[in-house]
This record gives C-alpha cells, structure tokens and sequence, in this order.
C-alpha cells in the first residue's frame, strides 16, 4: 500500500469510528473527535475529525491531515477545536488513535469525583483507577496539560464538567476503551445510587492481578 492509499483507508476508518460514537449513544451532534496517527512507527501526520460537520456527511474529500506541531498537511476543513488534546496524546504517549465524546455517564461522574472508583475489574483495562483532569475551557493547551497528567500510566480520563477521552494501538482499541470506560460510569452511578448501601471497591493488590492477567492489556504502550 502506497502512503497516500494508507492515509485515505485511515480516513475511512476514522469516519467509521466517528459515526459509531453517534450510532452508540456516546455523542449527541458533533460534540466528540476521532484522531489517528499515520505514516510508520514514527509516523508524524495526524487525521483529525473536522470541527462542525456531522459525521454522516464526512466523505474521502473531508479528509483533515496536521502535523504534530498542529501545521496543516492535507484538507482544507477546519480541524477539531480539541486539536490541542490530541496532539499532546501523540507527542507523549505511544498512542496511534484517541478518541473523545461527551458521553452522559462519564460526564456525570466527572462532575462528582476526582477518581473513578474501581468498582469493576475493567478498571484495570485502563491501566487502574480512571482520573479526573480538572476543568479548563474546552480546546485550551491548559485542558491538554490537565489531561496529560491525569492519563499518566493510563489509557484513558475523565475531563471534569466536560467528557471523556481514550487512546489506543488502533481506532478499534481506543473506540473500546471509550465505551469500556463508559459502561464502568453507568455502572458505578448504578451502584452509587441505592440509597443507604455503598459498593464495593476492588484494592490496588486485586487491580494489578487482572492487569497482569490481561497481559498488559490497558497498559501504556502495550499492543
Ligand atoms: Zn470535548
């Protein structure tokens, strides 16, 4: 496959990702991003969704290309106003996609904790307990630093007041893990919310055995 033909079959993927978020009920509207790192292992070019367009009229014309600095290499749509989150994901992890929704339960949970409790052994799918970066303006390298920090040794956080945002070796494991992690703040609202009765929280000892279980699986870096 010649590099051009890589580029556009990545675009195609990423569309196809974009619009599951929508079909999944993890965003309303345009309200997430997609990205995907392409070109070799030390591939520098990032296909990013555009800011603004539904994701059902993205087509192989729509494709957004920057570079890790954010300079434009291919498209001439606007990128995603989040650019800066997705790049500082590329610049210091090993990740080759992110993905970033407003979903409703992860949402809600990062109005009310700073951690996501580990009431499910997923937890460790993401590298451990879920962290909450502390509120900034959407699309601000403040927001991205926040984030930063609290994906440290994770795959995935929690943006407080604001969503949700996962990274992955390919769109289908960031996809995953979005919707993983999704599922876990259903379910911790679900517990949390029995009045009179608290859940129960599996320790670091019980996190680490399933993450050495899922053979790293969740880790940083890991395949
Ligand atoms: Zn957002």
């Amino acid at each position: 496959m010649t590099q051009l033909q890589e580029r556009d079959e990545a675009w195609r993927e990423l569309v196809l990702t974009a619009r599951r978020t929508v079909t999944d009920g993890l965003v309303v509207g345009t309200s997430g991003n997609v990205s995907v790192r392409v070109g070799g292992s030390d591939g520098d070019t990032v296909l990013v969704t555009p800011t603004g367009v539904p994701y059902e009229e993205l087509g192989p014309d729509d494709l957004v290309a920057v570079g890790l600095d954010g300079e434009r290499r291919a498209g001439t749509l606007k990128p995603t106003s989040e650019l800066p989150m997705h790049l500082a994901v590329y610049r210091h992890t090993e990740a080759r996609a992110v993905v970033h929704t407003h979903a409703v339960h992860a949402t809600a949970v990062s109005t009310l904790v700073p951690e996501l409790p580990p009431v499910h052994y997923m937890t460790a799918a993401l590298g451990g307990p879920v962290r909450v970066a502390p509120y900034a303006t959407y699309g601000t390298q403040e927001l991205a630093e926040n984030m930063l920090l609290a994906l440290a040794d994770r795959t995935g956080c929690l943006l407080q007041n604001h969503g949700a945002l996962t990274y992955g070796d390919t769109l289908s494991a960031a996809y995953d893990r979005t919707a993983q992690l999704e599922w876990m703040c259903h379910l911790w609202l679900t517990a949390h919310s029995v009045p009179g009765l608290t859940p129960s929280l599996l320790t670091g000892e019980q996190l680490r055995e399933v993450g050495e279980r899922l053979g790293g699986y969740g880790q940083r870096g890991a395949r």
